[in-house]
């Protein structure tokens, strides 16, 4: 898998390998992946489930599934808390929050999605003051 594409988590406990084609790439402003990611949005590879595999500490990944939601659901790793592939219900795909890549997966998010839904603080990013690092101060 020389062309995989390489993920893991904030401690390094998990980590697993992706190949495309994909799915999709999307963000999602909907209030579910705000509090998921505690940020603005998620942004999600669509992977299907046999071209993603764990390379280490798949035990530690852990899985909420909301009983409300048709569809969501989150993973994350139980040290670090952070976020993680996780499956479909229909088994065939894995949602991955690209935030986790340690490589470019080489595609670009295509759209957002549940935009109407999005945090009444957020601000497009073409619209803020971009630093490279942090501000001078
Ligand atoms: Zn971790
Ligand atoms: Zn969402």
């Amino acid at each position: 898998m020389d062309e995989s594409i390489g993920g893991s988590c904030v401690c390094g406990a998990v980590a697993f390998r992706m190949e495309g084609p994909f799915r999709g790439f999307q963000y999602c402003h909907c209030s579910r992946c705000r509090k998921r990611t505690g940020s603005s949005h998620v942004a999600n590879i669509f992977v299907p489930v046999d071209q993603l595999r764990w390379e280490r500490g798949e035990d530690k990944v852990r899985r909420f599934e909301l009983p409300t939601a048709k569809y969501w659901s989150t993973a994350f790793c139980e040290d670090c808390g952070s976020a993680m592939p996780w499956l479909t219900r229909n088994g065939k795909v894995m949602v991955v929050a690209a935030g986790a890549l340690d490589d470019d997966p080489g595609v670009r998010p295509g759209f957002s999605v549940h935009y109407d839904s999005r945090a009444p603080w957020y601000v497009h990013v073409s619209d803020l003051e971009m630093h490279g690092t942090i501000p001078p101060s």
